[in-house]
């Protein structure tokens, strides 16, 4: 595909590494997804684990609630190409011991990990086995003061928050920190995202929580998400979505190739369809984007129910089918 379209400049951020896989810098940024198996049935939680590379997910984080999920984190590492996020939430003891299994970072809500004193020994921790972590501010658990402050979970409390979390983080000496600031408010995440990064330059993953159902939940991250890669802002993304977490990676998959952050892969062109249409373009397209949504090939294919806006499209594609009834 030429690259005679615009690109958007991304914001300057520091480097930090999950496992292999660099966050922020000049990495691409980067697709997440979060496996729904019970984290200890081991077989089951590594089929959607090898399901969700292949279709190209860079890094996975798995629920680790209880003793079980703790003991399942070396099985799942042992036999993952990509690295292992553990997401903890509560018990920050069970933090500190998925270190010893292998995690490659943590990903914590410091609102519910139990006080200050329990958040210093995970980051002690962290810092000293050199895992990175996720400081991870939701607008459903921010501080009593902050909520009496603002009076709601405004973007400007929740970056009060993450702003509160980072310096005490940084007080320990550790900086190896991606930040995410998500609410299921689509304006709120925005400008969320748009004011912390005005005062910090760590790495984000940036993501509508709680996104919904599948049509809904691409809705709401493609104009979530969409936005704040639009102002050059986020490392690495995750697309929520109520289903199977294979299609959060093809969402995100497409959302950054819209957005031009990924060069690779085919880009498919097509038109809405009118009357002046006279084929079934719907299922020419569905079969081009199922034979090509592996490839690597770096093209644009455009498919256009006719030569209104089709010759156009065609000449900008690498590969351009103008369909008319009887031929193309
Ligand atoms: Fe209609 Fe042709 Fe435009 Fe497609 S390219 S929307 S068929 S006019």
């Amino acid at each position: 595909m030429s690259d005679q379209f615009y690109e958007i400049k991304r914001r300057k951020t520091r480097p930090v590494m999950v496992g292999k896989v660099q966050v922020g810098g000049d990495a691409p940024i980067s697709i997440q997804s979060m496996t729904n198996t019970l984290t200890y049935e081991v077989d089951e939680t590594l089929d959607q684990i090898k399901r969700l590379e292949d279709a190209g997910c860079e890094i996975i984080r798995v629920t680790v609630e209880n003793q079980k999920s703790l003991k399942a984190v070396s099985k799942l590492k042992a036999k993952m190409r990509t690295p292992l996020v553990a997401d903890i939430h509560f018990a920050y003891q069970i933090a500190l011991d998925a270190i010893d299994e292998g995690a490659d970072k943590i990903r914590i809500n410091p609102g519910n990990i139990g006080g200050m004193d329990r958040l210093a020994q995970v980051v002690e921790k962290c810092k000293k086995y050199n895992v990175a972590m996720r400081v991870g501010v939701n607008s459903g658990s921010l501080e009593k003061d902050l909520l009496e402050k603002y009076g709601h979970p405004t973007p400007e409390a929740i970056v009060e928050s993450a702003m509160r979390h980072i310096k005490f983080i940084e007080s320990l000496g550790y900086h190896n920190m991606i930040i995410s600031v998500k609410s299921s408010h689509v304006p709120t995440m925005i400008r969320s995202y748009r004011l912390l990064a005005e005062q910090c330059d760590y790495p984000f993953h940036v993501g509508v929580t709680e996104a919904g159902t599948k049509t809904q939940g691409i809705t709401k991250s493609g104009a979530g998400i969409g936005a704040v890669l639009a102002d050059g802002i986020g490392d690495t993304i995750r697309v929520s979505l109520t289903s199977d977490p294979v299609e959060e990676v093809k969402v995100a998959t497409h959302l950054l190739r819209s957005m031009g952050f990924r060069k690779e892969g085919v880009e498919i062109v097509a038109c809405p369809t009118c009357g002046r249409c006279h084929v079934d373009l719907e299922a020419m397209v569905d079969a081009v984007e199922t034979a090509t949504l592996t490839m690597k090939t770096n093209m644009r294919v455009a498919i256009m129910g006719c030569v209104v806006n089709g010759l156009g499209e065609g000449a900008e594609a690498d590969v351009g089918l103008c369909a008319e009834k009887g031929h193309g």
